[in-house]
């Protein structure tokens, strides 16, 4: 038995569709959700954790490609360095998930979950200073 984490993202239309259930049931896979969200356009992100018999580990990931949802390993560590952010809030609207987000919207000062995030890279380049980094 081994497990991977993996990133899921959806398209508009496949949001509703029973589609990472029939991991457990065809693939005999189990997975564990770690993280869930659906952005304002409706694509659909998770981060999951599959166990199980390493083919049909890889079998289950190819039946999730073939139905259209981009699957990315999660091998990364997104970290905001607080020391470079100037608090400019360029980042907050461009995150799918909300883990950057406006913390007081009176001085309007930015902060992270890092429990919310799923690693897009969707902020990086935004970032005028460039005080987000990626780990890995
Ligand atoms: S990588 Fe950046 S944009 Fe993507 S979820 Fe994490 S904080 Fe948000
Ligand atoms: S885009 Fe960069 S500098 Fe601006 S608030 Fe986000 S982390 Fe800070």
């Amino acid at each position: 038995m081994v497990s991977r984490k993996i990133v899921l993202t959806f398209p508009k239309q496949k949001i509703d569709k029973p589609i990472v259930y029939k991991l457990i049931k065809d693939y005999d896979l189990v997975f564990n959700i770690l993280k869930a969200s659906i952005t304002p356009d409706q694509e659909g992100h998770m981060v999951i954790e599959i166990s199980g018999d390493k083919e049909q580990i890889e079998k289950g990931i190819k039946y999730l490609q073939e139905q259209g949802l981009k699957f990315e390993p999660l091998s990364k560590d997104i970290r905001v360095n607080w020391d470079k952010c100037v608090q400019c809030g360029a980042c907050v609207s461009i995150c799918p998930t909300g883990a950057l987000f406006v913390k007081d919207r009176q001085t309007m000062e930015v902060s992270f979950d890092s429990e919310k995030c799923i690693a897009c890279e969707l902020c990086i380049r935004p970032c005028p200073p460039r005080a987000i980094e990626v780990h890995f």
